[in-house]
């Protein structure tokens, strides 16, 4: 079918919504995954398709074989900046969550997670032909997971199948509230009923200093373009040596007639992951990485002092645990709600009055809670920040203490 040409011409110079030059976009899924200047020019010299496969190791043809550029090396680097043994990059995080969940069980068993995961580990679970059982949390206004349930819900499925459920993860910080879990408390739990552990690490692998020995994880797993500024789509799925012969099993399959067989093959990546431009910003970027995780410290002392400054505007009141150990960060805000009611472009009117300061990243239309991180921004674009919500409050006539 022939399309007209006007038609294409639209997708010849597609430009970004927002750049990085012109805004401070605090959407929460996008401040870790702003591009290191390395990766930008990676980018463009990795760009074609396959690019990373002109050396690709005849013998053992894997991505994670390839020496040049230095794929194998950053698997291992990857690894043991983790504190894990093996690692892979997958397309996404919720792939690694995926793979993990659909290796280590059977169809109709039981996975247990908290009540603060992502959606995509529930679709996970469903795609991997298995059931569900959530540890409760808190609720209003903390919302705090109560990891001491998961021995509860481990118990729960014993006694109605007879069997421990497959694996159990916990969100190490939930997209909602940005709550960090003491992970090490479910690795314990983990450990004494030997259930493999995944600690999904999609907001915080790559922004603070990780672990998995020290927290008890079995998997990790990671978002590159959420934490890692990488493009997308990259995941990272890090494994203990434990649970490596069941996660990376290699294939079996023959065929029928033909009698081929792929047994270098990872069964769970289907052969090779990301084999470009994406996986090559996630290397460029991770001397950076290394270096930027241990400035989480300045990252929390920022957004303390702007959750402590936006709650001197009358109704404003962060969700979630207290004080912040998370960038992330959900905020409640009646008065916006209630200046909303009344207002002509009604719940939008934050979302425009901060766009024309040139901040974006709040979900448009919303006023009665907003969710956004700070997540490497200077401390004079955290008191622009300020200074604009400041603004908006006087225009209202919203007081601030
Ligand atoms: C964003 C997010 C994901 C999904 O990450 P992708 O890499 O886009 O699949 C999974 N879990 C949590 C907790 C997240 O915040």
């Amino acid at each position: 079918m022939k399309i007209p040409k006007e038609r294409l011409e639209k997708y010849r110079n597609l430009k970004r919504e927002f750049s990085e030059e012109e805004y401070i976009n605090i959407h929460p899924i996008q401040r870790g995954g702003v591009l290191t200047e390395e990766a930008m020019k990676a980018l463009i010299e990795f760009g074609d398709g396959y690019s990373v496969c002109d050396f690709c190791p005849p013998k053992e043809a894997r991505l994670d074989m390839i020496t040049r550029p230095p794929i194998r090396d950053f698997y291992k680097d990857l690894a043991k900046f983790l504190g894990m043994d093996y690692v892979r990059v997958v397309t996404r995080c919720r792939e690694a969550i995926f793979i993990a969940f659909k290796m280590l069980s059977e169809p109709n068993d039981y996975v247990i997670i908290d009540s603060n995961a992502h959606y995509s580990t529930y679709l996970a679970a469903e795609l991997s032909g298995l059931r569900i059982k959530e540890v409760p949390n808190s609720g209003y206004p903390e919302f705090k997971v109560n990891l001491e349930a998961y021995i509860d819900k481990i118990e729960e499925v014993k006694k109605e199948k007879g069997k421990l459920p497959s694996a159990i993860l916990l969100t190490h910080v939930d997209y909602l509230y940005g709550n960090l879990n003491d992970a090490k408390i479910v690795g314990k739990i983990a450990k004494d009923y030997n259930i493999p552990f995944i600690l999904n690490c999609a907001y915080s692998a790559g922004v603070m200093p990780i672990n998995g020995k020290e927290l008890g994880a079995d998997i990790i797993t990671g978002s590159g373009h959420k934490s890692w500024a990488a493009s997308a789509p990259t995941g990272i799925i890090a494994i203990n040596e434990s649970l490596k012969e069941k996660i990376l099993a290699r294939s079996k399959i023959s065929g029928d007639i033909t009698k081929r067989e792929f047994k270098a093959k990872e069964v769970a990546l289907l052969g090779c992951t990301v084999m470009g431009a994406p996986l090559i910003t996630l290397m460029a970027s991770f001397p950076k990485i290394v270096e930027r995780v241990e400035k989480w410290e300045e990252e929390i002392n920022k957004i303390r002092y702007l959750v402590s400054e936006l709650e001197r505007i009358e109704g404003f009141k962060q969700l979630g645990i207290r004080p912040k150990l998370h960038t992330l960060t959900h905020m409640e805000s009646e008065s916006f709600y209630k200046v909303s009611i009344n207002h002509k472009r009604k719940g939008f009117f934050l979302y425009e009055e901060l766009k024309e300061r040139k901040i974006v990243g709040i979900q448009p239309g919303l006023t009665k809670h907003f969710k956004f991180n700070t997540y490497g921004l200077t401390w004079e674009q955290i008191k622009y920040i300020r200074d604009a919500f400041f603004d908006i409050a006087r225009k209202y006539n919203v007081n601030i203490k």
